[in-house]
């Protein structure tokens, strides 16, 4: 098997992924507004077959492990039936010596159950926090009951009991129009816990299904919340890490000076990351189209089907005109046309600007 190409580490030529996603389950306790995983997809209650996953990182990347594996739903923790589940995926992982997350909503996730997480070797969990006020909370999760307070109270003895295991929380902002006024309340909330095992995420908005589109938050609004937010963190205490944001480098230079506790993520999708669904379907990242897979695992491996992936090759060498030597594309921040799963989505090719098609239809919407 030749694994060059597969991935890399930060470096040209490297041959590793540092992340391989599995979505265990489809199913979910809650429905979040901005959620677009199962797009056309029924929203099954199958779970991946843990063989495929085994087969994958044994067989298939066993020469070459990824850093991490994450997991994620659906919810992980909704049930007995997904946190038995959970503990044999994590068992599995940590008898490969790989490094484990998950991604979670931790509504079902109490503290004893953190504790068999911790000891079947989660080190990371990302749980979702759109707010601290609990009805907007409830309400972008989807959940229409009258005890907001209850749940959110819940939500916070929940996460303190994943601190108290010894497991990493991020706690993060999927940042959409109903929340820009929250960043900032949010990570004070997250300072509240005084804990140095825990940190602030804002994950931008991702519109690869049509229902999300009207969520965008419109962007002078947007890059004046996130300005704030990154000017609070400078003086804060805890780490504040964002991904896939669209207020891009050459439109937004002034967000990008390096700032003490920021931590940005680049786009990772077609380079040293990959996602894979319930349905064994490989994808070039959780937010890409659903109806784009790259092959699926019962029928190929995932070095084949990676390294043959007509779109992934694309991806990675098609860019707009306007990047064309821009130096943001590759390097620290990876910039890559953030969001090209949505102008995928959009055009059917990499060659438009993401920023001025998102722009494009903020004015449809108005
Ligand atoms: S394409 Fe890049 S920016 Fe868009 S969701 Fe995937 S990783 Fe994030
Ligand atoms: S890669 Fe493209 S979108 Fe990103 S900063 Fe450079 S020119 Fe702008």
């Amino acid at each position: 098997m030749n694994y060059s190409g597969i991935g890399s580490n930060s470096e040209p030529g490297g041959t590793r992924f540092k992340v391989v996603e599995f979505q265990l389950q489809q199913a979910c306790n809650v429905q979040c507004l901005y959620c677009g995983y199962e797009q056309e997809f029924s929203r099954t209650g199958d779970y991946l077959p843990l063989e495929l996953m085994e087969r994958t990182l044994v067989q298939d990347l066993g020469p070459c492990p990824p850093e991490w594996v994450w997991l994620e739903g659906g919810e992980v923790t909704m049930d007995d039936s997904s946190r038995a589940y959970l503990l044999q995926a994590l068992e599995l992982i940590q008898r490969l010596g790989i490094r484990s997350r998950i991604n979670t909503n931790a509504q079902k996730c109490s503290p004893a159950f953190s504790r068999e997480l911790a000891r079947a070797g989660l080190s990371f969990a990302c749980v979702s926090c759109d707010s601290t006020d609990p009805d907007l909370f409830s309400w972008m999760r989807g959940q229409k009951s009258t005890n907001s307070r209850e749940l959110w109270e819940e939500f916070n003895h929940n996460v303190q009991g994943l601190l108290e295991a010894g497991i990493t929380v991020d706690l993060e902002v999927t940042l959409n129009r109903y929340n820009t006024g929250e960043l900032e309340r949010v990570y004070e909330y997250v300072e509240s816990f005084n804990s140095s095992n825990i940190m602030m995420g804002v994950q931008f908005l991702v519109a690869t299904a049509d229902h999300i589109f009207p969520l965008y938050p419109d962007p002078l609004t947007q890059h004046q919340a996130l300005k704030n937010l990154l000017e609070r963190a400078e003086k804060g205490t805890v780490p504040l890490r964002i991904c896939c944001c669209s207020l891009v480098p050459c439109r937004y230079p002034d967000l990008y000076r390096p700032r003490k506790n920021v931590i940005w993520v680049g786009c990772t999708c077609g380079y040293n990351y990959v996602h894979v669904h319930a349905t064994g379907h490989v994808f070039l990242c959780g937010f890409w189209d659903h109806r784009q897979p790259l092959g699926n695992l019962k029928e190929k491996s995932l070095v084949e089907i990676w390294q043959e992936s007509r779109i992934r090759q694309e991806s990675q060498v098609i860019r707009p005109q306007q990047c064309r030597d821009c130096k943001y594309w590759e390097g620290k921040y990876r910039c890559h046309n953030t969001c090209f799963a949505v102008v995928h989505r959009r055009t059917g090719s990499f060659h438009r600007e993401a920023y001025g098609l998102i722009e494009e239809a903020l004015n449809e919407r108005k």
